[in-house]
């Protein structure tokens, strides 16, 4: 039996990586899927990788009316929202004496007011008994040398669901965390660096991964359905690490 049958899925930062892997297993678990990201043309071929009738939206995650807007039309057009994946995310890094305010004021608009008010603005189009599913990372508790900013947002985002899982409980909604260790997507060369570089660093994360690998996004996805299904229902508040054993360390 399907574990999403008839559901309503969306998710944010659906049209790559992570998100594009979590959507593609929920349409194949037959929830009527949709998806949101800034670029339009990653959205369409996204849309279209996922198949089963799954639609892509514009909208930008730190712009409050943009994420209105969504919510309004993913109602209109698919009914009331069942599963919440709050997945879009960016990274930033530099050393602590270089980090601008402009980096500052962007990743914390992206990886946590966003995450904040993608749930406020949802309230209205979500089911009762509804899953939540808030992506952190496993560097939400460790420290990382230049990535403080993005380490601090990603512990705000393991806060929030504790709190958010406090008021949401009078309508059985549920919201837990899934941090994911590196992971092989698009992500880890999106602050720059050629194609060998970027291979480097990916190399180097690996090696100190105790399972001496990436994890896939496919890995991911599995952690996502868990979470959003009723497999689950008794985890509330809390996390998932996937992380190939980093925290062990
Ligand atoms: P990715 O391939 O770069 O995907 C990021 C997604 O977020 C894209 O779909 C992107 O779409 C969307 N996004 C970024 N800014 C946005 C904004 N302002 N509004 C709406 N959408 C936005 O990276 P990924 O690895 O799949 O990352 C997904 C999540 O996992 C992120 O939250 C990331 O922090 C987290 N994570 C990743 C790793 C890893 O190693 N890959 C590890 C731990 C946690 P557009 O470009 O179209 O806006």
């Amino acid at each position: 039996m399907k574990k999403l049958e008839n559901k309503v899925a969306v998710i944010t930062g659906g049209n790559s990586g992570i998100g594009l892997a979590t959507a593609v297993l929920f349409a194949q678990q037959g929830a009527k899927v949709a998806i949101t990201g800034r670029n339009q043309a990653t959205l369409k071929s996204a849309a279209e990788t996922i198949g089963q009738g799954a639609i892509g939206i514009v909208s930008d995650v730190s712009d409050l009316n943009s994420i209105t807007a969504v919510f309004e039309e993913i109602s209109a057009k698919l009914g009331k929202i069942d599963v919440l994946v709050v997945n879009a995310g960016v990274s930033s890094a530099a050393p602590l004496a270089d980090f601008t305010e402009e980096q500052f004021d962007n990743i914390s608009d992206i990886n946590f007011k966003g995450v904040f008010f993608t749930v406020q603005r949802a309230l209205p189009y979500l089911n009762d008994g509804a899953s939540i599913v808030l992506t952190s990372s496993a560097m939400n508790e460790v420290g990382y040398g230049t990535y403080a900013a993005y380490s601090a947002t990603k512990a705000a985002v393991r806060s929030l669901a504790r709190s958010f899982s406090q008021e949401l409980l009078e309508r059985q909604i549920r919201v837990n965390v899934l941090s994911p260790g590196a992971i092989d997507t698009p992500f880890l060369g999106r602050n720059g660096g050629s194609k060998e570089e970027i291979e480097g660093v990916k190399g180097y994360i690996a090696s100190t991964i105790p399972l001496k690998r990436l994890g896939t996004s496919e890995e991911i996805a599995e952690g996502f359905l868990y979470l959003a299904s009723d497999a689950s229902k008794y985890m509330v508040g809390s996390e998932l690490v996937l992380d190939g054993g980093v925290k062990t360390l």
